[in-house]
């Protein structure tokens, strides 16, 4: 896509879409934002929380990442920007789910097996991935794979499960989850399918979302 078809992109929204929900942003000013999930997904391009969710404004409160990895919580006064954004959104906003989403074809899990260099380019992203060895010792460990791509796979979806116990590291989560005022959850978007799962922890496997028993 290019930048020219961005703006005219825009003009298309203001003109067709924004009409028809004008209404609802004006509330949504005047109320404020109150969602009731957060969804912690990639920053990949093909991962779409609202078109895949069916979801408008208002409704998800929403942080991308390389990845979708949560950082265990730590207590400092370093630039926590993924802590902040969890932060706002348990102990502020007071959602009731947060959702972390992993997806097929994750750029950030196929680079866990590769060797990135220790250079000013790459080193945010080096040490951000490490976010995700624990799930790629995990596969490997357990060599259930036969190509790489299922390799792949089984790595995107331990990640998730990986990331969902990163949140429970936070303190506000702890408590909250003792309260019954909040659950997190772990899904995982195919890209080629449009399907979503989501992890049962009682029989340890991702099952189709319809599945889903709230
Ligand atoms: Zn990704």
């Amino acid at each position: 896509m290019k930048l020219s078809q961005l703006i005219q992109g825009h003009t298309k929204f203001k003109e067709e879409r924004f009409p028809k929900l004008e209404k609802e942003f004006g509330h949504l000013v005047k109320q404020g934002q109150h969602p009731k999930i957060m969804f912690i997904g990639c920053c990949d391009s093909r991962v779409t929380p609202d078109l895949m969710l069916s979801t408008k404004p208002g409704d998800m409160f929403i942080l991308r990442n390389v990845g979708n990895f949560v950082p265990p919580y730590v207590y400092d006064e370093e630039l926590h920007g993924n802590a902040a954004a969890i932060a706002y959104a348990v102990a502020v906003l007071k959602v009731k789910h947060i959702i972390v989403c992993g997806h097929s074809h994750c750029g950030a899990c196929e680079s866990l097996y590769k060797d990135i260099p220790n250079n000013e380019s790459l080193i945010h992203i080096k040490t951000w991935l490490s976010l995700g060895l624990k799930a790629k010792e995990k596969t490997l460990e357990e060599n259930k794979f036969t190509t790489k791509e299922e390799m792949y796979k089984i790595t995107e979806k331990y990640s998730v499960i990986s990331q969902m116990k990163n949140l429970l590291t936070y303190p506000d989560i702890q408590k909250r989850l003792k309260l019954g005022a909040i659950k997190i959850h772990a899904w995982y978007y195919e890209i080629e399918t449009g399907d979503m799962s989501f992890y049962d922890k009682n029989d340890d496997t991702f099952k189709a979302l319809n599945e889903y028993i709230i």
